[in-house]
């Protein structure tokens, strides 16, 4: 691969204004490169001389002219991000002095990188495992200091060590299942059925709490899409403004004049909730506003997408059927019923909680206009999301690739247990567990078959 060989440059810290701007150069001529662009302060310095982990202070060099100052810090191959030689070059903040440095290092023979790359060569340098450089990208994207220690678990090979655990007890069993199979004459023991079940059994559980956190993970790294929902005069506007801790829709007491949705990205607890308000829904009917019935066809393809329904009902009325048509939608979602204007209502609600608890999971009293019911709220989400029950710090997975990797081997080793237990023989049980395995080594990005091989003769010995 010729990216390898080639000296990569590019802008390590966000374009824009900010103190400092740092450049980051790979590769196996970084040092060539860097010598020619860079004059050191204390001119009996040499960028080559320099060793690994050391600073030095100078003016980086564009056609010949000096420019800004520049301080250079040095890391040798291994002992690098990338596993090569790296040399970070810090200059003034904004962008013309970075650009100018670029330029610099591009004439001298640096090749612009590429998205990712340096996490590239580090993966392919084995500085991190695929995991490990899936991690960085999320823990670049995470929002909110859950979401980020989730990812930083990942990161720290957890995930990978995690992972590890289950490819380890797999192999040695499909180690013993080959040894079996392939070397009948060697003395292998033979594997009982209940010690086979039992390892997939267990093996399969693992995977299956990996894939139940996914959701949850990816919750708390970025957020959720929630959409508000309800009649017109429920108080949505008055709920959406309790959330967002300020006036950002126009409440009125008039039906129907929030129209278009609204975007507001709010915190609550540790979820952050992309909201968006909607228009009121009711049945407008033929002659109704075309502009009303734009916003409500909206509203209930919102209601499709959205990972987090808040539907919001009058407690102080009894259900209309506008009101019963949104609970029947809201049926088998993500959905949670708030009976707002509880003030109203006082002790005995109008609205009949029995048939709202046939479609939601969740119901939660709530006066909205007094900010009652915020902690009740907060609670239904987090445990109707599952971020209540997930522990940050713990391992999980943190791409759909990685999820789609998982479950495909969830489900081979699900489909060995079922063969073996409808009285197939090990070969036909061993295809499937070949198959899981390769699914986690696809997920960690390893050789599966040679690490089969491997385990085979490291713990039978079978080829003496
Ligand atoms: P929307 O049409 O669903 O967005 O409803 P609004 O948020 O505009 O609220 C309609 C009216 O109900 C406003 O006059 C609010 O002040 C009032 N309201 C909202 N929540 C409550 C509540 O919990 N108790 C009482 N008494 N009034 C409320």
């Amino acid at each position: 691969m010729e990216h390898l060989h080639s000296t990569i440059c590019a802008l390590a810290t966000p374009p824009g204004e900010g103190g400092i701007a740092t450049v980051r150069v790979s590769g196996p001529d970084s040092y060539a490169v860097v010598g020619r662009i860079f004059a050191p302060i204390r001119k009996e310095k040499r960028v080559a001389d320099a060793k690994g982990y050391t600073a030095m202070l100078g003016h980086y060099l564009l056609h010949g002219a000096e420019m800004d100052e520049c301080v250079a810090l040095f890391f040798r191959a291994p002992h690098s991000y990338t596993g090569e030689d790296v040399i970070e070059l810090s200059v003034h903040g904004g962008t013309a002095m970075a650009d100018g440095l670029l330029e610099a290092l591009i004439d001298v023979g640096c090749a612009p990188a590429g998205p990712g790359e340096f996490t590239r060569r580090a993966l392919e340098n084995g500085r991190m495992s695929l995991t490990q450089a899936e991690a960085v990208m999320e823990v670049i994207a995470a929002n909110g200091r859950q979401g980020a220690a989730l990812a930083k678990s990942a990161l720290d090979g957890r995930l990978a060590k995690r992972i590890g655990k289950i490819q380890t007890a797999l192999q040695t069993l499909n180690a013993h299942l080959t040894a079996w199979v392939d070397y009948p004459e060697e003395d292998v023991p033979e594997l009982s059925d209940e010690a086979f079940v039992k390892t997939l059994t267990d093996q399969k559980a693992e995977l299956d709490a990996l894939i139940q956190g996914y959701s949850a993970g990816a919750v708390l790294r970025h957020g959720v899409d929630c959409v508000l929902l309800g009649r017109p005069n429920v108080g949505k506007s008055t709920l959406l403004n309790l959330l967002a801790g300020f006036d950002r829709a126009i409440v009125t007491p008039v039906a129907g004049t929030t129209r278009d949705i609204v975007e507001q990205a709010v915190q609550l607890g540790n979820v952050r909730l992309n909201l968006f308000d909607t228009a009121g829904v009711r049945d407008v009917g033929d002659d109704g506003d075309a502009i009303e019935a734009e916003g409500i066809r909206r509203s209930w393809k919102k209601l499709d997408e959205a990972g987090l329904v808040l539907a919001v009902f009058d407690a102080a009325q009894p259900l209309g059927e506008d009101d019963i048509e949104l609970a029947r939608k809201c049926k088998g979602r993500p959905a949670i019923a708030v009976l707002n204007k509880q003030d109203l209502a006082g002790e005995c609600s109008d609205v009949p909680r029995g048939t709202l608890e046939t479609y939601f999971k969740k119901i939660v009293p709530m006066c909205a206009k007094d900010a009652v019911g915020l902690q009740a709220l907060t609670d239904a989400v987090a445990d109707l999301l599952g971020t209540a029950r997930l522990d940050p710090t713990a391992a999980q997975l943190c791409s759909a690739r990685q999820l789609s990797a998982a479950t495909r081997a969830r489900d081979a080793l699900t489909e060995a247990i079922t063969a073996r237990q409808n009285g197939f023989g090990l070969d036909a049980a061993a295809v499937c567990l070949t198959d899981a395995l390769q699914a986690l080594f696809d997920l960690t990005g390893e050789d599966a078959t040679a690490a089969t091989i491997d385990e085979v003769f490291e713990t039978f010995c079978v080829g003496k």
